[in-house]
């Protein structure tokens, strides 16, 4: 991992008084080194390549660290499993009938804006999910 990158998760995990260990910077990596939105059974086969001995339980221990220090997001769709996404931007995403596949579409400033701009008086949003369902030519 890059000195930035690790000391960037480092400094977000202290944050939320958690602290940095090899697993959880083992499976950020995953997710930052693939950015396809994977379940927690595909990060756990990809982090078992580069640590062995790492377990299933310890995989999802640590998506919870990171989606609780919001370093990750949890991305959910009806019936299936949670997939997790490590872009923080605002992002909208695209499922594929098709391929199955998640892809991350850029909502602009002026798209968040008027998103927001829906919202009735009183309604004050911490975060917008929006998911669009089609077919990637
Ligand atoms: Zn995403």
């Amino acid at each position: 991992m890059k000195h930035t990158k690790r000391k960037s998760l480092a400094e977000a995990l202290e944050r939320h008084g958690m602290r940095p260990t090899p697993q959880r910077e083992t499976v950020y990596n995953v997710l930052i080194s693939k950015r396809d939105h994977p379940t927690a059974d595909e990060v756990y086969m990809r982090c078992k390549k580069v640590a062995p001995g790492i377990s299933l339980a310890t995989v999802y221990n640590c998506l919870e660290t990171l989606v609780a220090c919001d370093l990750v997001r949890q991305v959910n769709r009806e019936r299936k499993s949670t997939r997790y996404c490590p872009n923080l931007h605002e992002h909208a995403h695209f499922h594929c009938r098709k391929t199955g596949k998640i892809h991350d579409i850029d909502l602009t400033a002026e798209a968040h804006e008027a998103l927001l701009s829906l919202l009735p008086e009183g309604f004050d949003a911490e975060g917008i999910e929006l998911t669009f369902t089609g077919i990637k030519r």
